[in-house]
């Protein structure tokens, strides 16, 4: 029985956050750093894991990305890898990195069986990567993009947060990067989530004003079939080998097309982003035709495609959704 909602969306595509840990601060994402409560439940551990992508997977679910807080920090992050890769209906494993542990990693990864990785690095200048992720050093990061390449984990994706005032007059720096490289530029609209939304009415940036910026450095042709596109919208720039791509949570979101779920690092099944709904899988995790129910009853959970996104709604009101760093971005 595989996964349909009511507005006739499939769902195969599930994105399982491994930990709430991570090395670096964004000031975004985690701004005080470690500051998640002492009783924070801990992270589903890889028995647990591999059971709920089993479950997954008989339901209809192909394609698996990893991410957290930052999935490298998972201890047992290469036997899950290999357990998932060894799924036949899986088809597809892809994980979500800051790169910096991605040098020393990258072999061993996609010996595992992991298909490519997407970096997320939001400038080019070291003192100011510095500054945005509280300490992080960009060699280590150019040092991980290096190593994926050459491993095969690809293609290879950098995520920007293009955050007005700190880092939006790199925007053409980045999309230059696809004049020589085969690499995907994914330019992505910051989103008021978490703790680290106290500034974000002023430092929002639209994709629109984001694709202006690109549209200087020459002609943005669109591209229709990118592997792995996801919610992004894809162009070339003109006589270049990599391509650009432009999502918009906020000014344009995505919802007709949302073939996804996500599992938060505690076990809880989420159907929208942006929903408050959860459902928690650990408590059901030896019982796998119950967790097959409770898939199928987040189905419900997924909010009508015309309606706009929670996240709108809950700024407003001005509550707390739960930030990245905790869902798994
Ligand atoms: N640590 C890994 C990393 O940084 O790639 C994986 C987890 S991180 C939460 C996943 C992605 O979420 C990153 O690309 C990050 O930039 C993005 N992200 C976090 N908070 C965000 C926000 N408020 N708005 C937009 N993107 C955000
Ligand atoms: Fe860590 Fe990723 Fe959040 Fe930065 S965006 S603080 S690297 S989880």
């Amino acid at each position: 029985m595989v996964l349909q909602d009511r507005f006739g969306r499939k769902i195969d595509y599930l994105r399982i956050s491994l930990t709430p840990k991570c090395n670096f601060k964004c000031f975004y994402c985690r701004p005080q750093g470690d500051c998640l409560p002492e009783d924070y439940p801990e992270p589903l551990d890889r028995r647990e894991i591999e059971k709920i992508v089993k479950v997954a997977s008989d339901l209809g679910i192909t394609k698996i990305r990893l991410t957290g807080g930052e999935p490298l920090l998972k201890p047992d992050l290469i036997p899950i890898i290999r357990y998932m890769a060894a799924i036949p209906g899986i088809s597809d494993i892809s994980l979500t990195t800051n790169g910096f542990f991605l040098a020393r990693k990258a072999a061993a990864l996609k010996k595992a069986g992991l298909n490519r990785v997407n970096i997320s690095l939001d400038s080019l200048n070291d003192e100011r990567f510095r500054s945005i992720t509280g300490g992080g050093r960009l060699s280590k990061i150019k040092a991980g993009i290096d190593a994926a390449t050459r491993e095969g984990l690809t293609p290879l994706k950098i995520n920007m947060v293009v955050i007005k005032g700190i880092n939006d007059d790199e925007i053409t720096d980045f999309a230059a990067l696809t004049r020589d490289r085969d690499i995907h530029i994914r330019y992505i609209e910051y989103m008021p989530l978490g703790d680290g939304h106290s500034q974000w009415q002023e430092r929002y940036l639209s994709v629109k004003e984001i694709m202006d910026a690109c549209g200087s450095l020459g002609t943005l042709e669109k591209v229709e079939k990118v592997k792995g596109n996801g919610p992004a919208r894809y162009y070339r720039l003109a006589g270049h080998q990599g391509v650009l791509g432009f999502i918009s949570p906020i000014s344009e979101h995505f919802c007709r097309e949302c073939n996804r779920f996500r599992v938060t690092s505690d076990g809880m099944l989420k159907a929208c982003l942006f929903s408050g709904e959860e459902i928690n899988l650990r408590e059901t995790v030896n019982d796998e035709e119950a967790l097959k129910l409770l898939f199928h009853q987040a189905l419900e959970f997924k909010p009508s495609p015309l309606k706009p996104p929670y996240l709108a709604q809950n700024l407003c009101q001005g509550v707390r959704a739960r930030g990245m760093v905790e869902i798994g971005g």
